[in-house]
């Protein structure tokens, strides 16, 4: 699925058809017969986004507001409102009255029926979320087609079936303790006023994770999204103005300084509840933040993913072909980056990938072409941290199979770059470089590949690719992660809870888990 590797003109990992097939080579031919074209049309897609504040759309205070720019150009496609800590503030206000003074939180019927109109008219304005994710966030056709935006507008409906599930009221009949007998009740409650700080990479897709459980479960929400794309929430501001949820239930706030408004969020005793997705070192930093008012923390981190592919694995050739780091400019977090291959077939995987990367180099970073998977990373900045971990890939003595270079010419673009013959040891192989780079070793045993896929700070997924089903289930228990696929099976679904272990996060997000970190447990008692 979406966040995992695979080039291949948006299929996913565990499509149907192969890597060969007649339509991927009509499809390349025509892109060889005819190069990439870069016309964008840059004309602003919002030149005026507003903040969401308290029931009201309106300009941050004293009316700024910066630059969005889109990877693909480098230009200026939009202007978002620059919020200031007033704004935070007020933002911060209404969620707390609208969850302390209103009915909101104790109304499932009310909020489900708005909460199901804001869902349809994300639906109906689809076109304008693809333009935004197409000019803002960067992303080629067939990653607009899947992750992000049909993706998520997709996990809508399964998300009321979901919480349609959810028991609130648990009779747990009676019992005697400490002297007495009692008849027990557990009861689900919203958590209270929920901090939504999302990243760049997925905007859509991660805000409806975050904001359709957290406003279905009876919270109020302040979202404050990534600099980077704005565009995206103030969007979702818009469109809750227009369902008309009670003032401060949804409160929509942007803001060019990375940390300023989610700092305040953090510290600040009227939230109850941070859920973030982002790096690990800035939830570190939100863990820190947050203790003095040991607010409940909902982490989405990084990932260094590893693929395990054993020498008898199913396709052999065209398992290790599909790996590589291509979609979203390998810009998701669960991504396989790192490729572990059996060292008896090692090198007839570095043979396959050679030819693999020769053959997508002219594949890529077309904005008009409908299987593309593939643009610009973000920004110059992140670019720029890509071909750092490039050049230390190098130094450190990895070898160099496919790309490491910018594309030249405007825009945000780097080359799809795979590294063989890389130690666990080097930095390309223990840090996240959230960029289209693939790293890949080699393994003695299973004992040696498990060790190596383990040795990592992060656990957010993996997969593991063999012949032998007992092997394939124990590695995938043996693997420190959140998820497994297994012969490109796809363990990312709206129903399936979906975080890291270790240092990939804390909670999940998806599934009936997803709503459960929105939700407090409150055990009752009455004499029986
Ligand atoms: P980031 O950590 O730099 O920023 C994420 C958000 O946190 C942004 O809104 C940012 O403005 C805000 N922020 C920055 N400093 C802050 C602070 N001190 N206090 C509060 N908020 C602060 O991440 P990014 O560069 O936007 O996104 C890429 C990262 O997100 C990658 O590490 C990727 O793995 C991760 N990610 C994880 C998942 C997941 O589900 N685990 C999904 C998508 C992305």
């Amino acid at each position: 699925m979406y966040l995992y590797s695979n080039c291949k003109g948006g299929a996913q990992e565990n499509g149907t058809d192969g890597w060969q097939d007649d339509r991927d080579n009509r499809h390349l031919s025509r892109l060889r017969s005819q190069p990439p074209s870069l016309e964008l049309d840059t004309t602003m897609i919002f030149p005026d986004s507003k903040l969401y504040i308290d029931g009201v759309l309106r300009p941050a205070t004293g009316d700024i507001s910066f630059d969005n720019i889109s990877p693909w150009t480098g230009e200026t496609v939009g202007r978002a409102a620059d919020a200031t800590a007033e704004d935070m503030d007020a933002a911060i206000a209404a969620a707390r009255r609208a969850f302390d003074e209103t009915d909101w939180s104790t109304n499932r019927a009310i909020r489900r029926d708005l909460v199901h109109t804001f869902g349809l008219a994300l639906k109906a304005n689809r076109h304008r979320l693809a333009e935004i994710a197409r000019h803002e966030v960067g992303a080629a056709p067939g990653a607009i087609s899947s992750i992000q935006v049909d993706g998520p507008l997709g996990f809508l409906d399964p998300l009321f079936a979901l919480f349609d599930k959810i028991e609130w009221e648990t009779p747990m009949g009676d019992a005697s303790g400490f002297g007495m007998t009692s008849r027990r009740l557990l009861v689900k409650e919203p958590a209270g006023v929920v901090g939504a700080i999302t990243p760049w990479n997925v905007p859509l897709y991660i805000t409806v994770g975050k904001v359709v459980p957290a406003l279905l479960a009876g919270c109020t929400v302040v979202l404050k999204p990534a600099p980077d794309t704005p565009l995206m929430a103030a969007i979702l501001g818009e469109l809750a103005a227009e369902v008309g949820f009670p003032p401060g239930v949804l409160n929509v706030v942007t803001g060019s300084e990375p940390a300023l408004l989610g700092e305040m969020l953090v510290t600040d005793p009227r939230v109850d509840l941070i859920s973030f997705t982002g790096s690990t070192s800035v939830g570190r930093r939100i863990m820190e933040k947050a203790a003095p008012t040991l607010k409940r923390l909902f982490l989405e981190l990084g990932g260094k993913s590893a693929g395990i592919v054993f020498a008898d694995a199913p396709d052999f050739a065209q398992a290790v072909a599909r790996s590589i780091v291509c979609f979203h400019a390998g810009q998701g977090c669960a991504m396989i980056t790192r490729l572990l291959v059996e060292r008896s077939r090692y090198d007839e995987a570095v043979t396959v990938l050679s030819a693999a990367y020769a053959g997508y180099a002219t594949r890529w970073g077309d904005p008009d072409d409908l299987a593309n998977v593939m643009g610009p990373v973000i920004s110059s900045r992140q670019r720029d941290r890509v071909m750092g971990y490039i050049e230390q890939g190098i130094a450190e003595g990895a070898r160099l199979i496919a790309g490491g270079k910018v594309r030249p010419g405007s825009g945000f673009f780097v080359e799809p770059t795979c590294f063989v013959d890389v130690s666990n040891a080097m930095t390309i192989a223990r840090e996240e470089i959230f960029g289209p780079v693939l790293v890949v070793m080699p393994f003695d045993d299973e004992d040696d590949a498990v060790r190596i896929a383990n040795d990592s700070q992060f656990g957010l997924s993996g997969s593991v690719r063999t012949g032998d089903p007992e092997r394939a289930m124990r590695v995938a228990r043996r693997l420190r992660t959140g998820s497994v696929g297994i012969n490109g099976g796809m363990p990312i679904a709206v129903d399936l809870p979906f975080g890291g272990y270790k240092q990939s996060g804390i909670g999940k997000e998806w599934g009936i888990e997803g709503f459960e970190e929105y939700l407090e447990t409150k055990s009752i008692a009455l004499p029986a």
